[in-house]
């Protein structure tokens, strides 16, 4: 047992919030391909079939599934207990959620339970779960903290609607860009490289109103390599940079 958790340590790991599905599924595969120990959380690991499979065909040494909502601060507390001594090079804040229905944003009628909801997962969860494991973070190979972000939380791009959504990834990138900034906290001393990467335009189940209404999307395994490209591009002299899949910047 202890050999064996030695082995376990001496990987490169990740912790993806929301691996059950989406983009989360196919970061969890994709590091998982490279050899990576994945802790993937899902809000109900009994129901991630497709997580499981993963982790099937990887093996349990390999890929831990956790359960974990992210709005559950004690349950973000408890897990980064559990994992104190465990290294983890990146943390992927990817759990995230529009706000549904559309009609719950419809200026006039605006339902403030449910903007409540999306701020909660979206942009409290990623503050949050960075505070929790900022420790594991700072003593990996890596140190990276990475948010998946949207052009949609890009005011300069703002097109109007979907408001909830908007507000709360343009509050989770001024958070992450200001933590990154943050001299007080010494991030960059602490070698900590933050980063938000958008994925574009994804064939998820996220995008499904989308899709029905013929908006062109992206693969997941497209969406996901470029991505994990720009993640390792991050260094600490681009620490807070938001990231376009391209590669390139996207604008505040
Ligand atoms: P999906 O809707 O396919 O998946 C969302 C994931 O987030 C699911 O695993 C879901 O779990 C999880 N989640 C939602 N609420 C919580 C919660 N309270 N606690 C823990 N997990 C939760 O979306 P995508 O895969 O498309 O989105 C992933 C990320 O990418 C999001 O942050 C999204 O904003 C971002 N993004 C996506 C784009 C796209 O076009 N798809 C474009 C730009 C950004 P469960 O199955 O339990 O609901």
């Amino acid at each position: 047992m202890a050999l064996f958790a030695q082995a376990t340590y001496a990987t490169t790991t990740v912790l993806i919030t929301g691996a059950n599905r989406g983009i989360g599924l196919e970061f969890a595969k994709q590091y998982a391909e490279r050899g990576y120990t994945v802790i993937a959380t899902a809000r109900k690991p009994e129901k991630a079939t497709a997580l499981k499979d993963l982790q099937s065909k990887h093996g349990a040494q390999n890929i831990f599934i956790e359960q974990l909502d992210v709005t559950d601060f004690a349950a973000i507390d408890a897990l980064a207990e559990k994992y104190k001594d465990q290294a983890i090079d990146i943390l992927i804040n990817n759990a995230g959620i529009t706000g549904n229905p559309p009609e719950t944003q419809v200026f006039g009628e605006i339902d403030y339970a449910v903007f409540n909801k999306v701020m909660q997962v979206n942009a409290l969860a990623p503050l949050k779960m960075t505070e929790a494991f900022i420790n594991q973070v700072e003593s990996s190979e890596q140190k990276k903290i990475i948010t998946v972000s949207s052009s949609m939380g890009s005011i300069e791009k703002t097109f109007g609607s979907g408001y909830f959504y908007r507000a709360s990834k343009t509050a989770s990138n001024m958070m992450m860009y200001s933590l990154a900034k943050d001299y007080s906290l010494k991030f960059k001393k602490r070698g900590i490289i933050i980063g938000m990467v958008n994925p574009g335009p994804t064939d998820t189940d996220m995008m499904k109103a989308m899709k029905e209404r013929g908006a062109k999307l992206r693969s997941t395994e497209l969406a996901t390599r470029q991505m994990i490209s720009n993640i390792d591009g991050l260094t600490i002299k681009t620490s807070g940079s938001f990231l376009q899949y391209d590669g390139t910047i996207l604008p505040w």
